[in-house]
């Protein structure tokens, strides 16, 4: 398979190079220059097979000989070991569960993927990297849970001091190991500037610096198996799917397994008041603004990277676009009142984002009444992660399950530096991960 850059001076990239590069080298993001048909016979003949099953034989269409099949596999399966149950919440409302795996969120396919892929081509190199992520929270912790334990990587993590949740910072500091969590005093904004000098930084070079950006090819594609695998199921009948969008990178999964073959009715793209795309969808033009913080903060993303992507999938036709994808902002008290609502009249608890997902979807369905399609809505993360906001809608804090329970706190791992520079540089040097 090879790649293709947005920004159109590219092409013809392997999926090694687009996967150890991250971006295009022209400042684009990596599209697969042609995407892997699964015809409806194939559908039939994977129903009933197990998540990671299906992955794998995913993955190796979209990889292709780049990665011996055996080891691709084993490489998947790792990655994905966690279940992906659908529950069926009302007599047409399915919730595909993507919060079982480590840190709880549907970052960790993307995460954990992309992680044991870089480890193996890092290893058929001969090389050592380190990975250097600022996180505001979600991505963070997906991403060092991910890279966790593996030989030929590093993980340096920072994170604004006393500004992530609690739970958040739990999850970033209890590991040990190959990932230093770095507290930095300042904000998030100082966090991302010191990680962009860094790659900017010759002295650093001999450190191998990578980022693990949500940009990545390797984060993108396992984002289209879980779509297939819920298709599997529910194959014959044109699906609704509803996804809760921040960046928009799981959204674009979806279109490449529709291009894959599965039976898509159209996507919903559900934003929080960050509704940059659905004003597109309406209006024609894209314009991004500053973002503002929500309840659900994993998709507060004012000018989200991946629609590039959406755009290039769809030779930049709006009219193209807006008959793959409807749009619905939904505010705060919106998110509240069907986290409440849902609980109490369907026995279902609902993070914050798939909150928004859910109201969403509902007002599709009150506007187009007549739609026989089955609804699948993406539940992006565990309630528990939120236990402020679940109790703001619902009077009582959720059950933590037990990925959440048992983690204990890693003090002396725990790095403090100022937001300087020179003073972080002087730290890596010293450090040397490697
Ligand atoms: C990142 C994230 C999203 C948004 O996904 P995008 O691919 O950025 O659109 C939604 N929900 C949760 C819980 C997330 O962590």
């Amino acid at each position: 398979m090879k790649f293709f850059s947005t920004a159109g001076k590219v092409s013809g990239v392997s999926f090694e190079d687009a996967m150890l590069l991250g971006q295009a080298p022209d400042g684009g993001l990596f599209m697969p220059e042609e995407v892997p048909r699964i015809g409806s016979s194939l559908l039939a003949k994977w129903r009933g097979r197990p998540f990671s099953d299906v992955a794998s034989l995913l993955a190796e269409r979209w990889v292709g000989r780049e990665i011996q099949g055996r080891v691709l596999y084993r490489l998947t399966r790792e990655a994905l070991n966690f279940k992906v149950p659908m529950r069926q919440v009302t007599d047409r409302i399915h919730v595909l569960e993507l919060f079982h795996g480590p840190t709880c969120s549907f970052k960790d396919f993307g995460a954990r993927w992309m992680a044991r892929v870089m480890d193996y081509f890092l290893q058929r190199r001969n090389l050592k990297a380190t990975v250097l992520v600022a996180t505001s929270g979600d991505t963070g912790s997906a991403v060092a849970h991910a890279f966790h334990g593996l030989e030929n990587i590093s993980v340096i993590v920072l994170f604004p001091h006393k500004r992530v949740s609690p739970i958040q910072e739990l999850q970033i500091t209890s590991l040990r190991g190959n990932v230093t969590p770095v507290a930095i005093k300042g904000v998030f904004d100082d966090c991302q500037r010191l990680v962009k000098q860094a790659f900017a930084d010759p002295d650093l070079h001999l450190l191998n610096l990578s980022s693990a950006n949500s940009i990545s090819i390797g984060r993108l594609l396992p984002q289209s198996f879980y779509y297939v695998y819920s298709a599997l199921n529910l194959f014959d009948k044109g699906i609704l799917f509803s996804v809760p969008s921040g960046n928009f990178g799981n959204l674009t999964g979806g279109l490449l397994a529709n291009r894959m073959g599965i039976p898509v009715r159209c996507f919903i793209a559900a934003t929080n008041v960050n509704d940059s795309v659905p004003r597109y969808l309406r209006n024609g033009t894209f314009k991004p603004r500053s973002t503002i913080a929500t309840l659900s903060n994993a998709m507060d993303v004012g000018n989200p990277s991946n629609f590039a992507r959406i755009l290039s999938l769809n030779k930049n036709s709006h009219r193209e676009i807006t008959s793959r994808i409807v749009g619905y902002r939904v505010t705060d008290e919106q998110t509240l009142a069907t986290i409440r609502n849902v609980y109490r009249s369907n026995g279902y608890l609902l993070d914050p984002h798939g909150a928004v997902g859910w109201s969403a979807l509902m007002r599709h369905l009150r506007k187009n009444p007549g739609q026989k399609a089955e609804s699948v809505l993406l539940e992006t993360a565990h309630p528990a992660k939120f236990p402020e906001v679940i109790k703001r809608g619902i009077g009582i804090e959720p059950l933590q399950p037990k990925s959440l329970r048992n983690l204990t706190r890693n003090r002396k791992n725990v790095q403090h530096l100022p937001a300087d520079y020179r003073n972080f540089k002087t730290w890596m040097r010293d450090t040397r991960p490697l």
